[in-house]
């Protein structure tokens, strides 16, 4: 038995499912998971010495590649003068203004400690601002496990085929609505039904716990209308799209201004960081200046800020990487369309900036339903193909490729060759 499947067995029998996260568990793909021992760059090793190229990042957050020298120093000099002291540093202010000089239209930041904190928060704070209580979410978006978000989320939960959760209440998932995402008119429908009672939009400005669907010409824009017409917030949940799609984000790739903004993710450089953000006036609203209240033990770790302002300090240093990460995106997703055309499958490719995915369909992926039609038993071969070759890509269908800085050219092609291979079996 490999020593992987070994220590499998163990997980199983005092960790839900062998894993501390679903996703992991390879439920949606069948098999055992690797159990990592190792990363540097874009590569890491398993308990059985395999080594894999990786196009998971830890979900996104290594966005220079794993054991990034800058960042573990930081680490190490941090923890040298202790982990945590429940009062505040130095480098919490550091953290805040570089975020408040890299991201559009916010002023203020609250650290938090993951990205499912970082929303269940903001809409904490949308609510007290507006003083209204419904929200609206898109069907396939992902904003975390909090009880008001785990109604027609993506990723985990639809993976697991459940797209909603047992020990939901029917109080906290009645004041979320859904809307379809790239659909306005099912956004207007809710406005129309509800026009004095809805707080927020929340939106994942390009989706990516559906697989990657970007947003279509005038999504954002049109969201952003609505909420301005009926005096509601547009939150952005840039926990994967922060520091991703640009320096400052989708707000700034896209040009389309948010009034909240949630982090996660990439923000901790491996470390487990959330934030929210938005503009003064809304921010002084947050205890202790005002009556909204959130707090946290572990918030602002230092430790946990020296990774992030150490990644963070070196992508706003590097405007580069990110029409580098683009490049190399665009190569993979027109690879495989190639690949597909040659070996006669059915795929659809979507790419934005540095993330992208292949649906087993011909049809265009453009909302939550158009990704339903992708052949799941295409992908579980696709993706074990990938695997025996070295490849180590997300074990479900609804989650992005991430392309880092640290995949070189010889990286990529050596994914795409690997693509062809399994293609060519298929
Ligand atoms: C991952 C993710 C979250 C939740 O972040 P956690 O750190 O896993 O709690 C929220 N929103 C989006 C868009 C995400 O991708």
């Amino acid at each position: 038995m490999r020593a992987s499947e070994a220590i499998f067995e163990r997980a199983k029998r005092v960790l839900p499912g062998g894993v501390n996260s679903p996703v992991r568990a390879f439920r949606a793909v069948g098999g055992t998971p690797p159990f990592i021992t190792k990363g540097k760059g874009c590569r890491i090793w398993d308990l059985d010495g395999k080594e894999y190229i990786d196009f998971v990042g830890s979900w996104g957050p290594l966005i220079l590649g794993h054991s990034y020298a800058p960042v573990l120093q930081a680490v190490e000099k941090a923890m040298r003068n202790g982990l945590s002291f429940g009062a505040p540093t130095a480098i919490e202010v550091d953290v805040a203004e570089l975020l408040v000089a890299m991201v559009p239209n916010i002023e203020m930041v609250r650290m938090v400690n993951s990205g499912t904190e970082a929303v269940m928060s903001a809409l904490r704070v949308a609510r007290g601002v507006t003083g209204r209580e419904k929200i609206i979410k898109f069907e396939g978006c992902y904003h975390g496990h909090s009880d008001a978000m785990l109604v027609g989320a993506g990723s985990g939960a639809l993976t697991q085929g459940e797209p909603d959760s047992k020990g939901v209440t029917q109080g906290a998932a009645g004041d979320t609505l859904t809307a379809q995402y790239n659909d306005l008119h099912s956004v207007q429908a809710l406005f129309d039904a509800n026009p004095d009672e809805i707080a927020a939009i929340i939106v994942e400005p390009v989706a990516a716990n559906m697989g990657v669907v970007p947003p279509q010409k005038g999504f954002l824009e049109g969201l952003r209308a609505m909420c301005d017409k009926y005096h509601a917030l547009l939150i952005f949940d840039e926990v994967i799209t922060g520091f991703r799609l640009a320096r400052g984000g989708a707000q700034e790739y896209f040009h389309v201004r948010a009034d909240i903004v949630t982090f996660g993710k990439i923000i901790g450089g491996g470390m487990p960081v959330g934030a929210y953000a938005a503009s003064r006036e809304i921010m002084r609203q947050v205890a202790p200046t005002g009556p909204i209240y959130q707090a946290g033990t572990l918030s602002g770790n230092p430790v946990a800020m020296a990774a992030g302002l150490a990644q963070l300090q070196i992508l706003d240093q590097n405007s580069g990487y990110y029409t580098d990460m683009e490049r190399k995106a665009q190569a993979m997703a027109q690879a495989m369309r190639n690949s597909a055309e040659k070996h006669h499958i059915k795929l659809t490719v979507n790419q934005c900036g540095a993330l992208l995915c292949p649906y087993f369909t011909d049809d265009p992926v453009n909302t939550f339903t158009d990704t339903k039609k992708s052949d799941l038993e295409q992908f579980k071969q696709y993706f074990h193909g990938m695997l025996a070759r070295g490849i180590y890509i997300a074990p479900s269908q609804f989650e992005a490729v991430f392309i880092n800085i640290s995949h070189k050219d010889a990286d990529i092609a050596a994914a795409c060759s690997a693509v062809d291979a399994v293609f060519a079996d298929l």
